[in-house]
């Protein structure tokens, strides 16, 4: 099929792009990597009027390392941030989710702003947005503001980016070290959208007590997840201790899996807390393994 005709449009800045959001409001829709809005214009899932096509916007492209975090702009490949060796020692969480996304054709299109915008609950990038705290930079055409990963994902296919807003960049702290991290999922096939999937982060203090950890869930609700049962479980024991397959099972709580054609609701509930607690053992490995003891 094809999509139903529009006017394209091909901004060479971010001042550019969010004066056509301004003019066109919710006529117009940014075009980033197409991975998803293209099939869905083709198929005539949505129709938009004006596209705005960011693929020419340079400042939007990037990795810079800086205020203990790393900035990535909206359009940089997914390829990009699987591979950028700053990422993978600052944010190894991005690193390893990465390669679960799509197939690598995919992630040579799609940017980490596409997927973050596009907010689907069982997509990798929005999980370890949450799961790590990250902050969203958003523009319009009068001025910027900033959105934390909690207030961004506001439901299924729906952020804090407004009709006339762009996403212009992700922020993501970098952890001090000895920390350990892991993430992983369940699909059907290699490269489908995950049922169910958990990325996890564990610091210690010097003691080799756990003094910081994020578990991110995705495909276990309408939105990514956090599991703060899990994490407020893990705070304060023993790294060696901790029993990681009971303490995951406690991530059931937090999660409200909704059931379609690929897995029933209770199947993500099981599946995800199970999953949760071997990623919890991978990252504890992982930790013991920087720490010398492992
Ligand atoms: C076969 C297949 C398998 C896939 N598997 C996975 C998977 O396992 N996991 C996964 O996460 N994704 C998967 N995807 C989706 C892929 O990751 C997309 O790249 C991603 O969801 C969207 O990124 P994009 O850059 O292609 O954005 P686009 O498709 O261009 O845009 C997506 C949406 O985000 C909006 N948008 C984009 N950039 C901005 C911005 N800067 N500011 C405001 N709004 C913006 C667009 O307007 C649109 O609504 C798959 C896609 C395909 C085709």
């Amino acid at each position: 099929m094809k999509p139903a005709p529009f006017d394209y449009h091909a901004p060479e800045s971010v001042a550019e792009s969010v004066a056509l959001l301004d003019e066109h409001g919710d006529d117009a829709k940014p075009l980033a990597g197409g991975q998803s809005l293209v099939p869905m214009l083709a198929m005539r899932l949505t129709r938009f009027e004006h596209i705005v096509d960011l693929n020419r916007v340079d400042e939007l492209f990037g990795v810079a390392v800086g205020n203990g975090g790393v900035r990535i702009g909206a359009m940089t490949r997914q390829a990009v941030v699987e591979t950028d060796a700053a990422v993978a020692e600052r944010v190894p969480l991005l690193h390893l989710a990465s390669p679960h996304i799509g197939h690598f054709q995919i992630r040579n299109r799609g940017t980490i702003g596409g997927s973050v915008a596009h907010a689907d609950p069982a997509s990798e990038y929005p999980a370890v947005m949450l799961a790590l705290d990250g902050v969203a930079e958003i523009a319009s055409a009068s001025g910027t503001r900033e959105a934390s990963a909690a207030e961004f994902f506001e439901s299924t296919f729906m952020t804090a980016v407004a009709p006339n807003e762009l996403l212009v960049a992700l922020r993501f702290p970098s952890w001090e070290r000895p920390a350990g991290f892991a993430f992983d999922e369940i699909a059907r096939r290699s490269g489908d959208f995950a049922l169910a999937g958990a990325a996890v982060g564990i610091g210690t203090d010097g003691q080799g007590r756990i003094n910081r950890a994020a578990v991110g869930m995705l495909g276990v609700g309408p939105t990514p997840r956090r599991a703060a049962s899990v994490e407020a479980a893990l705070m304060g024991l023993a790294a060696a201790d901790a029993d990681a397959a009971e303490i995951g099972r406690l991530a059931a709580d937090d999660m409200d899996p909704v059931g379609d054609v690929h897995a029933s609701a209770e199947y993500r509930r099981r599946a995800g807390s199970t999953l949760v607690g071997r990623v919890l053992a991978d990252a504890l490995a992982q930790l013991r393994k920087e720490a010398g003891d492992g």
